[in-house]
């Protein structure tokens, strides 16, 4: 029942009150009668307000539910739009702010009840002013803006970035009443992306300072093994000759030059191949040939080398099919850096050469018995110039160069090369490959 029923209906009660009045009047009828009657009517009238009572108060209850449980949802809206992690606002069209959470206070560092009221572009720097204000005016056309990236500022004149996103609120005509504002600060995320173009650039630079050492180098190796090529044929060939056309002790001093050619000839070689992989310029040359017999000829050059440490190689061929595809020269340079290094690394016992497949992969095993490496040194084996302990290594020569090379190399060959190694019980190098290298 509603406000104009109830009303009538009192309206009717007093209408039929004033008819039992008047009938009371005019009645011809004994009082008594007439009385019993106007009871009987007021009883009905008043049977029927109670109902009509009821009924309000029902609603009334009613209407108290639904106002309270307006309020608790107003709450809570209340609370998620305070504790919201970004700023929110509603301003009038003018711009002046009529409600803010309390994110959007700190954010701009002000208290609460000094926020409202204030015009919004307060917070905006000098120069920006002009190009928040043309945003403002085309707001009124394109109702919203969706992450407009902006410089703001605190009360204290402190800067910050923002990005804004803004809705217009409108009346029931669809006249806007005001916006509502969304503002999160992205100074962290700025700072992170400039960090990350910087770190980028960086990067760049890096890549092409590699580049120009790569190519530095490759030049520089180049040029470099001509005239070592020159010292080495000449001082062969000065060898050629009888002893007695030699002053004493020149013979020594020639096959001292040629010896320290030949070596620097490897290391120049290692240093070529080392940035020719750096830079990716390095090409396999692919070819069908027998694992088996790359292996055994291998072994056959490197058995000097062995015998003048009285170390035997073993050599263990499990192939049921030998042949692979592969660049052979650099396979066998693979081959010999192990074993050359198996051979300086080892003093007593003995250097296992092993090769098996497994489906359609190959498996090249190079163990030995020497001074092993050290758990933290293995982890950085592979890395150019990495030598485990100077005094040995000057000992025995070398560069550092070899195991940079040989990863690189497998790697390029869609291989893989894992080390196990012992301090003072030996080292074990794997070099898994495919049998059918592609080119890239
Ligand atoms: P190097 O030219 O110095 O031999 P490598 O890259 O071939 O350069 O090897 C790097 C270092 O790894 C060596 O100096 C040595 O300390 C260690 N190393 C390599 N192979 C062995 C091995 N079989 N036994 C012990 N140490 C080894």
């Amino acid at each position: 029942m509603n406000a104009s029923e109830l009303t009538q209906q009192i309206k009717a009660v007093r209408q039929r009150a004033d008819a039992l009045q008047n009938h009371a009047k005019t009645s011809p009828l004994p009082p008594s009668e007439i009385l019993h009657d106007s009871l009987e009517e007021l009883n009905t009238a008043l049977e029927e307000l109670r109902v009509a009572e009821e009924e309000v108060r029902q609603q009334n209850e009613e209407l108290r539910n639904i106002r309270y449980e307006l309020e608790v949802e107003r709450q809570r809206y209340k609370e998620l739009f305070d504790f919201a992690p970004d700023a929110y606002l509603v301003t009038n069209t003018e711009g002046k702010i009529l409600e803010a959470n309390r994110t959007a206070t700190s954010l701009f560092k002000i208290s609460p009840k000094y926020i409202q009221g204030k015009l919004l572009i307060n917070f905006v720097p000098e120069n920006q002013r002009r190009a928040f204000r043309s945003q403002l005016i085309s707001l009124e056309k394109i109702r919203q803006i969706q992450d407009w990236e902006i410089h703001l500022q605190t009360r204290e004149h402190t800067g910050f970035d923002a990005a804004i996103s803004i809705t217009t609120m409108c009346d029931r005509e669809g006249n806007p009443l005001g916006w509502r504002w969304l503002i999160r600060d992205i100074t962290a995320r700025k700072q992170a992306e400039e960090q990350l173009r910087a770190i980028r650039n960086e990067n760049l630079q890096l890549q092409e300072a590699t580049r120009l050492k790569s190519q530095f180098l490759a030049v520089m190796s180049h040029e470099l093994r001509t005239p070592m090529n020159a010292i080495l044929g000449f001082s062969q060939l000065l060898l050629r000759h009888p002893y007695n056309q030699f002053p004493p002790q020149a013979r020594s001093m020639v096959e001292r030059i040629l010896s320290s050619a030949r070596r620097l000839l490897v290391l120049i070689e290692d240093i070529l191949d080392f940035s020719k992989l750096e830079a990716g310029r390095l090409e396999l040359n692919l070819q069908e040939f027998s694992l088996a017999e790359l292996v055994t000829t291998t072994v056959e050059e490197l058995h000097c080398l062995a015998q003048q440490k009285n170390l035997t190689i073993n050599v263990y061929i499990n192939l049921k099919n030998p042949q692979i595809i592969n660049d052979s020269d650099r396979l066998r340079q693979i081959l010999v850096n192990l074993l050359s290094n198996a051979i300086k690394f080892t003093d007593v016992g003995n250097v296992n050469v092993e090769v098996l497949e497994i489906q359609d992969r190959v498996m090249l095993i190079v163990k030995d018995t020497g001074i092993g490496i050290g758990e933290v040194d293995l982890k950085n084996i592979f890395q150019e110039f990495r030598q485990v302990n100077q005094c040995l290594t000057r000992k025995h020569g070398g560069t550092g160069l070899g195991l940079a090379i040989v990863d690189q190399l497998v790697r390029l060959m869609k291989g893989s090369i894992t080390v196990e190694s012992k301090l003072a019980k030996g080292s074990t190098f794997r070099v898994e490959l495919p049998r059918v290298v592609n080119k890239n």
